[in-house]
């Protein structure tokens, strides 16, 4: 297979001055200041509905930057029946030139739409341009790139024939439609689950985020322009509860890509399982869900690269990582030192608008997160066994600001040791130095999630013991690092328990439940 070798994409670094920086201040102001009219998209038109809801960024609740349509279940009906026809050709179209397309995408995204997709998602999402460039730029880029190769990595993977018989195993899409639920956190999620469906051959009716438009548009606006056919993917905002229920009520519904919270993605389950005798196929469900992911440090750990790993591993992009670290089990020895370094993070971070690109922290995604945060923070301060040590503070007048917020606790499992916020808030442990063996199982049994955790450690003995203890505690194990940032092609990623099916985003793996292999022996 001749295909171009996939490389990731480098980081730009919006240095003052730089040519990249005024790129993206003009885009985002331009956004900014106008008011976009969102349409859906359906069997390649644009389909309003004259229903709409305003979009506002988290950080200026009350400024308006436009406005989207939202589906009636007819429009849901015919997303579904429109891509069921584009099916018969694109399902046929040889594999190289629905490649072509995705390539382009990436192109696309790597030139003329980065300034804009980096700004929709800084309005849309609060993203900080650094935050922005390493998921709608870059990792966009990357699964789009890294996709088409690892396509053809499982279409090399042929069984033995011998000369009287020929067997071969033809990689088919799946029969039906496909669903992709996307998040708010990542664009590069958000794009990359219905791309990667349709790379492999499906259809695919795409329900984005609410909160997400703004950078969804930019995304469908892409892939339009790189040649996908109308019907192949078509978008649809609105009602969750309403969308899912048309899509899943089609005998045609053949696979699930969802990424997003825990207890939508078992209702999502529980609703295949209800319907499973009325589909053709049984569906694949694929789901990236939550995390509660740790930072252990051993007591032979380097304090500053602990306190690193904490600062960046939970504040960036305000905590709203399936993979950002929200509890952490420091040793004694290790804790005056960790605590002051932390603070000192902390401090130094600064918080407000993403315009303003010296931020480091902006606001959370909407006024639900936000009480519910404020609410934990209301806790700990009021809590016997909880200490607030920096941050604590929150104000939503003008956007959803929670400051990062670290909360020492005496006890292993304090609620907010445990329970997911998804939010620029960690909670942190303080073990006795020798109760490392004790700790590691502690991690463990409070794991309901298993997402991703780091372990922090000089000594060769704690990382194996940390490796081997928590083995099934995280899909993604970082051993001396901050437990984010994955990168495609290099750190596939996803985790098992609660926190999904593990069908690592970014592989060969993912890829393989798009399609339904036939084998074909043939004798002569
Ligand atoms: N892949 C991202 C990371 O490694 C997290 C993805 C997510 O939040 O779903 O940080």
């Amino acid at each position: 297979f001749n295909v171009p070798v996939a490389v990731n994409e480098p980081v730009m670094a919006y240095a003052p001055g730089s040519a990249e920086r005024k790129a993206v201040a003009e885009a985002y102001k331009s956004m900014y200041n106008s008011k976009v009219e969102v349409p859906m998209y359906i069997n390649g038109k644009d389909v309003k509905t004259g229903n709409t809801r305003t979009m506002s960024p988290p950080h200026d609740h009350q400024h308006i930057v436009g406005e989207y349509h939202l589906a009636e279940k007819q429009h849901v009906e015919e997303a579904i029946s429109t891509a069921l026809e584009a099916r018969k050709s694109w399902s046929q179209l040889p594999w190289e030139q629905r490649a072509g397309i995705f390539l382009k995408a990436a192109e696309l995204i790597a030139g003329p739409y980065r300034a804009k997709i980096n700004a929709a998602t800084m309005i849309a999402q609060s993203k900080t341009i650094h935050q922005a460039e390493i998921d709608a730029a870059c990792e966009l880029i990357d699964f789009l790139r890294f996709n088409v190769q690892f396509m053809t990595d499982i279409y090399m993977e042929q069984p033995e024939s011998t000369s009287d018989a020929w067997n071969r195993v033809e990689y088919r899409p799946l029969e039906g439609f496909t669903y992709a639920v996307t998040p708010f956190n990542f664009t590069a999620i958000a794009g990359n689950l219905p791309a990667c469906m349709a790379l492999m051959g499906n259809v695919v009716v795409w329900k984005p985020s609410n909160n997400q438009i703004y950078s969804a548009k930019v995304i469908m606006d892409v892939f339009k322009e790189a040649g996908v056919p109308a019907g192949v993917i078509n978008v649809v905002f609105g009602n969750p509860g309403m969308i899912t229920d048309t899509v899943m009520a089609s005998p045609d519904f053949s696979g699930l890509h969802y990424t997003g919270s825990t207890p939508v993605f078992q209702n999502l389950w529980k609703q295949i399982g209800n319907n499973i005798a009325n589909y053709k196929t049984y569906p694949r469900i694929v789901g990236e869900t939550g995390g509660k992911d740790f930072i252990v440090a051993h007591k032979t750990a380097v304090a500053k690269q602990v306190a690193t790993a904490i600062s960046r591993g939970a504040f960036e992009f305000q905590g709203q990582k399936c993979s950002a670290a929200s509890r952490a089990y420091i040793p004694n020895n290790l804790w005056d030192d960790v605590k002051k370094f932390v603070i000192e993070d902390v401090k130094s971070f600064k918080q407000g608008s993403p315009e303003d690109m010296s931020n480091f922290v902006t606001a959370v995604i909407n006024e639900g997160s936000f009480d519910k945060l404020a609410r934990y923070i209301d806790e700990a301060k009021s809590a016997s066994d909880a200490e607030i040590i920096v941050g604590g503070g929150y104000d939503k007048s003008k956007g959803y600001f929670i400051e990062p917020t670290v909360i020492v606790t005496t006890n292993p499992k304090y609620d907010t040791m445990c329970t997911e916020l998804f939010g620029p808030i960690i909670t942190i442990y303080v073990y006795e130095e020798d109760q490392f063996t004790e700790t590691l199982k502690l991690v463990d049994e409070t794991s309901e999630y298993a997402l991703t955790g780091a372990i922090l450690a000089t000594c060769r003995y704690a990382i194996e013991e940390a490796t081997k203890a928590l083995q099934n505690a995280a899909g993604n194990f970082y051993i001396n690092d901050k437990p984010t940032g994955a990168v495609v092609g290099q750190q596939p990623f996803g985790g098992a328990r609660a926190s999904g099916t593990n069908d690592k985003a970014g592989s060969a793996q993912n890829l393989m439940r798009w399609v339904s292999p036939r084998l074909i022996k043939e004798t002569f």
